[in-house]
C-alpha cells in the first residue's frame, strides 16, 4: 500500500479524548473508576434548551440551515451576547461563523491566517489540541513556557523571547485548561502590547468564560483598543450550558478573516447542525441562572478539593481561578506524568490526564476535572489519600 499522510501521522491522538474513552470503557466493564479525565460537565443540558431543539425538529429544522454559516437569529444572538458580555461590537452578517463545536472554530481561525512556515506562539501548559491544530493548518507551533512556580504568569518578556520575523499569531486561553488560571489585567495588558508591537493576530479561546470564581472578571482580548482588527474569538456552549454533545461553537472577528473561515467551513463541514443552532438561540436568549448555578457548584467543588488534596502528604495543588480543572503535582514522586496517571488508575481507580499531554512543562502534574459530582470527588480524595505514599 502507498504511504499514508505524513502530516497527520506526525500529530499525536487527543489524549483527553483517549483517556475519557478509556475511563468509560473500564466503568462499562464493571471496574470501580472515578472518572476525573475528560472535561465534560456532569450537569444535564437545561430543559428549556432541549425543548427548543425538539420544537425545531418538529418545525422541520432537519435540513441544511440557511445561511449555512449560521441562522440569522443565532448570528444576531451571538453578536448581542458579545457586545453586552464582552464589549466586542460585531456585524452579525460578516463577523461570525457558527461551527460544530468550539474546537473546529480554532482550526478555522488558524487555517484562515496561516501560510507555510508561519510560527504560532502558544502558552504552555497548553490544551492538548493547540499544537497539533497549528501543524495541521500548515504552521509551526512555538511554545512559550510558563513556570508553575511563578503561577503560570504571562509576561511581555516571556512572549518577546519567542518572537521571530515569522511569528504570525498568539493563542491564549482564559479561563485556562489545564491550569485553571484566569488572565489578570497585567497579563492582558502584556498580551495587548506585544500583539500591537509585533503586529500579531491573537486567537482568544474563551470557551470557559462563564466558569470563573471569586467574583473575578473575564477579560476579552478583542475588546482592547486596536485588538478588534487582529483578534479571533473562540467561544461556544459546550461548557457554559453543558452542551458538549450538541457540538456548537463560534468564531468571531474581523470580516476579511471571517470570510475565509466561512469559505473553509462551507468546503469542509458545511455547517453546524440546524436544530442545534435553534437550541443555541434559546440558550443565549434564555435565563442565566442555570449557567450561574453550575459555576457556583464548580466553585464549591474547588473549595473542597484544593485543601483536601493539599492535606494529602506528597500532593501539591494550586488554587484555581476558573474553568473546571485542577493540576496537582506529586513532588516526591520520580514517575513521569504518564506513569503517575497509570498508577492512579491501577492503584486507586482514578482516571486522570497525564500532565505531559499539556506540554513538557506539564510533566510531574496530572489533571483532574471537577466537572464531576461531589460524592465522586470525595471518593477520589479518599482513594488518593490511601495510595499517595506509593506514588
Ligand atoms: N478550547 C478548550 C481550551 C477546550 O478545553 C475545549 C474542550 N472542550 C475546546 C476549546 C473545544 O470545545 P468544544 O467541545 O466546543 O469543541
Ligand atoms: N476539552 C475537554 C478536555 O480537555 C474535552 C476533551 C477535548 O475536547 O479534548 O478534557
Amino acid at each position: 500500500m502507498k504511504e499514508l499522510s505524513r502530516l497527520v501521522s506526525s500529530i499525536p491522538p487527543s489524549e483527553t479524548l483517549a483517556v475519557s474513552d478509556k475511563a468509560k470503557a473500564l466503568k462499562a466493564a464493571g471496574r470501580d473508576v472515578v472518572a476525573l479525565a475528560g472535561g465534560d460537565p456532569d450537569f444535564d443540558t437545561p430543559d428549556y434548551i432541549t425543548a427548543a431543539a425538539f420544537q425545531a425538529i418538529e418545525n422541520g429544522a432537519t435540513h441544511y440551515p440557511a445561511p449555512m454559516k449560521g441562522i440569522t437569529p443565532l448570528l444576531e444572538a451571538i453578536a448581542h451576547k458579545m457586545e453586552v458580555d464582552n464589549g466586542v461590537k460585531l456585524n452579525p452578517g460578516s463577523d461570525i461563523v457558527v461551527t460544530p463545536g468550539g474546537k473546529w472554530s480554532i482550526f478555522l481561525a488558524l487555517s484562515a491566517i496561516m501560510n507555510p512556515g508561519d510560527e504560532v506562539l502558544y502558552l504552555e501548559p497548553v490544551w492538548v489540541s493547540y499544537p497539533p491544530m497549528i501543524t495541521l493548518a500548515g504552521g509551526t507551533p512555538v511554545a512559550v513556557t510558563l513556570p508553575a512556580d511563578d503561577n503560570f504568569r504571562i509576561t511581555a518578556d516571556r512572549l518577546r523571547e519567542k518572537i521571530t520575523p515569522r511569528t504570525k499569531a498568539l493563542m491564549v486561553n482564559t479561563p485556562n485548561n489545564p491550569t485553571g488560571r484566569v488572565l489578570t489585567q497585567e497579563e492582558y495588558d502584556a498580551i495587548v502590547s506585544v500583539a500591537l508591537e509585533y503586529d500579531l493576530y491573537v486567537i482568544a479561546d474563551e470557551i470557559y468564560e462563564t466558569i470563573i470564581f471569586d467574583g473575578r472578571k473575564h477579560l476579552s482580548l478583542a475588546a482592547a483598543p486596536g485588538m478588534g482588527e487582529r483578534t479571533l474569538t473562540i467561544n461556544g456552549l459546550s461548557k457554559s450550558h453543558a452542551m458538549t454533545g450538541w457540538r456548537l461553537g463560534w468564531l468571531a472577528g474581523p470580516a476579511p478573516i471571517l470570510k475565509l473561515a466561512a469559505q473553509m467551513n462551507g468546503q469542509t463541514v458545511s455547517s453546524a447542525a440546524n436544530f442545534t443552532m435553534h437550541a443555541a438561540v434559546a440558550a443565549l436568549k434564555g435565563p442565566r441562572d442555570t449557567t450561574r448555578a453550575m459555576t457556583e457548584a464548580y466553585q464549591k467543588r474547588r473549595d473542597f478539593m484544593v485543601p483536601a488534596l493539599n492535606a494529602i502528604d506528597g500532593v501539591e495543588c494550586m488554587d484555581i481561578e476558573g474553568a473546571f480543572y485542577l493540576f496537582p503535582r506529586f513532588p516526591n514522586s520520580t514517575r513521569t506524568s504518564a506513569e503517575l496517571a497509570e498508577a492512579l488508575i491501577e492503584k486507586a481507580g482514578i482516571a486522570s490526564v497525564p500532565g505531559g499531554a499539556f506540554g513538557k512543562s506539564g510533566e510531574g502534574h496530572v489533571r483532574f476535572t471537577i466537572a464531576t459530582a461531589m460524592n465522586d470527588l470525595e471518593k477520589a480524595v479518599d482513594k488518593l489519600a490511601k495510595v499517595a505514599h506509593e506514588l
